[in-house]
Order: C-alpha cells, then structure tokens, then sequence
C-alpha cells in the first residue's frame, strides 16, 4: 500500500536513540512534523502524562517487548504507530553530483530525478531547476546554497563541509547544479572533498548550458562543412592573449560562459588577432526561460550596440560562422528586428 500523509504541523514522537533515528528525524521534520525523539521508555511515560498525544508515533529502535507495549498504548489513545529502518542498518550516506540541465524541467535527466527522489538532503543553487524540487525531492532537507553573480551567498567551501557533514551522518545527500556538475560547476572540487573523507560520490551529467543554449536559440555549435570544432571557454576572467590567439586560429565555433561582463575586452582581443568584423555572433539570454532572448550581430558591431542591449544574465556568447544557421533562418522568418530592433541584421 502506498499512503501519503499530510505531516505539515504534526506531532511526531520518533523512537529511538541517536544516530539509528537521525535519518527518520530529518526526514520527518522535511515534512513539517514536530519532531521529538525519545526511548521507549520515556515515549511510554510521554504518552501516559500527555493532555494531548502526539498525531503519530514512529519506531526506530529498542526491544521488541517495547514496541508490543508502545503498539498497545497508540491503539488505547487512537494514534497510528508505523515503523522505520534505522539509519544503522541503511547503506553508508553518499553525495551525488547531479547536473540539473539549463533550467527546463525536461532537461533533467531521469538518474537525476531518481536521485533526488531518493534525498534526503539537496544542496541546490540559482541556475538549477529548482520550482519542483519539493515534489521531486519529497524527503529531502531543501538547503539554498545559491549564488548570484559576483555574490557567493555560501561560499564554496562551505558547500564542501555541509556536503561532507550530511553524508558523514548517513544521509543521502545530492548537490544539484545547473547545467553539467564539472562544466565551470565546481563539481571536481566537491568529489575531492567527498573522497578526502572517504565518502561514495556519483556523479549525474547534465545537458550543459553550452551546447543547449545555443541549440534553443536554433544555433548548432557544429555544422557540417562549417565548423568542426567549438570550444567552450569561461569570460568570467578576461581572457589571456594565448587563449584570445588560438581561438581566433582555431575557426572555428567559440562558446563563453559567464562571458557578458567582459564582452567587451574580449571582442576587442579577437580583432586585435586577427577576427573578421563579420564574424556573426549571438548572445542568447536566459535560455529555456519565457524570458529567453537571442540577439544576433557580428563582432565588428556588437560592441556598440551593448549599451542599447541592457544584458542580463545568465547568457552565452556564440561567436562562429554556425550563427548564421539560427539568423538566416530568423531573418526568413522576419524575427529579427522583432528581437533586437537597433542591431544589424548579419549580412548574407
Ligand atoms: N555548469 C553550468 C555552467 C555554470 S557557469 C552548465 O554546464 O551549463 C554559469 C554560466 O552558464 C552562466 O553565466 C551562463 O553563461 C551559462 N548559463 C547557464 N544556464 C543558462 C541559461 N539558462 N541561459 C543562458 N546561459 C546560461
């Protein structure tokens, strides 16, 4: 039998003793219950002086005899007794990276979806799915560790320790990132701090930012006989003159992440090696959102329209010749303008 009980507000006596009843008293307070643990025994005396008992009685731990008596007190008082595993005898706790995808629920792999159905504690952020992770993550500590740009509301090694603290106490405990865990997600700092402390991590890949923001403004960041190569570089530092020469000699399609505060520098290190000024370029705002945007331009005239463009995060920059697959279909389609009225249209 599958039966949901609404626990929001109710009165919980777990019983038990620690840690066999630290799981079930999470679990139960993620629930909304109030959660008091207590032995046997004093559950028994609890229950005989109470004016009011509690809505439920949950056994963890304690001797058989015990709970034969306590079955028999619930009965007498009219409250339901049910059973639960004590974090004992459940496999060690873990840490599970999982990529959440770029911000759309389908995107969400469905080893991802198992994993937080089966939480206990979910570390999340701003650019994860995060509107059904009550529904999805039924039994789970929801803790917002979010980040907005160039505010850390919890900083990383924070993360790291709450990450380590959960899992040491038997939890099941799953970071969920945006896009993929080890795309600039931290994901490799967060499995070292797990193995340091000897505690099983998995990772979930996600469908990254990278290629599917662009893919959802229609670009695709290889094209057959135009692009065979595309790197994805991070904008959040100024790019170095090493990194600004080989991409300009690769040709091929470049992605930046986190790329729209140095746009500017990095436009102007482009041509400086050399780019065409007709290179197309794209800036698709807010992928997968109903606030997605996608502006079409070149690299020679993006910079003076930036003022105008009001960019708002989170975007990424495609700069290639594969733009021209979106914008001459958009321009068939008389978009365009629509999109972005004071920039050029990309010449054919
Ligand atoms: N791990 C993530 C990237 C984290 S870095 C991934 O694989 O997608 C954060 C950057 O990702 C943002 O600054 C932005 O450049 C990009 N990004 C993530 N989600 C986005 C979205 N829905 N729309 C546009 N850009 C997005």
């Amino acid at each position: 039998m599958n039966v949901t009980v609404d626990l929001e507000g109710r009165a919980v006596i777990v019983v038990g003793h620690q840690p066999a009843t630290r799981r079930v008293e999470t679990r139960y307070r993620a629930a909304g219950a109030f959660v008091e643990v207590m032995s046997a025994g004093r559950a028994r005396v609890a229950l005989a002086a109470a004016r009011t008992p509690p809505h439920l009685l949950v056994w963890v731990d304690g001797r058989e005899s015990q709970r034969a008596d306590l079955a028999a007190v619930a009965r007498s008082l009219g409250i339901w007794l049910t059973d639960e595993q004590p974090a004992a005898d459940l496999p060690r706790g873990s840490v599970t990276l999982v990529g959440g995808g770029p911000g759309d629920l389908g995107l969400v792999t469905v080893a991802g979806r198992q994993a937080l159905l089966e939480a206990d504690v979910v570390l999340y952020d701003r650019l994860a799915p995060t509107e059904t992770l009550e529904a999805w993550a039924p039994a789970a500590e929801l803790i917002d560790v979010g980040k907005t740009p160039g505010h850390h509301a919890t900083p990383q090694h924070e993360i790291e320790r709450i990450l380590v603290e959960r899992a040491l106490r038997g939890l099941a405990v799953v970071r969920l990132k945006g896009g993929d865990p080890f795309v600039f997600g931290r994901g490799g700092e967060e499995v070292i701090a797990c193995r340091e402390n000897r505690i099983p991590v998995t990772v979930v890949p996600g469908v990254t930012s990278a290629i599917s923001v662009p893919a959802a403004a229609g670009i695709p960041v290889t094209h057959r006989d135009i692009s065979r190569t595309f790197t994805v570089i991070s904008g959040h530092a100024p790019l170095t003159e090493s990194e600004l020469t080989h991409l300009t000699g690769l040709d091929g399609t470049i992605v930046i992440l986190m790329g729209a505060g140095t746009l500017v520098q990095t436009i102007a290190g482009l041509l400086q090696r050399g780019m065409r000024p007709g290179m197309p370029l794209a800036i698709v705002e807010r992928g997968y959102s109903i606030h997605q945007r996608t502006t079409f331009s070149t690299v020679g005239e993006i910079t003076s329209g930036l003022g105008r463009l009001g960019l708002r995060s989170p975007a990424v920059i495609v700069i290639g010749e594969v733009v021209r697959v979106a914008s001459d279909d958009a321009a068939a389609r008389g978009c365009v303008q629509d999109i972005v009225e004071s920039l050029p249209v990309p010449s054919q």
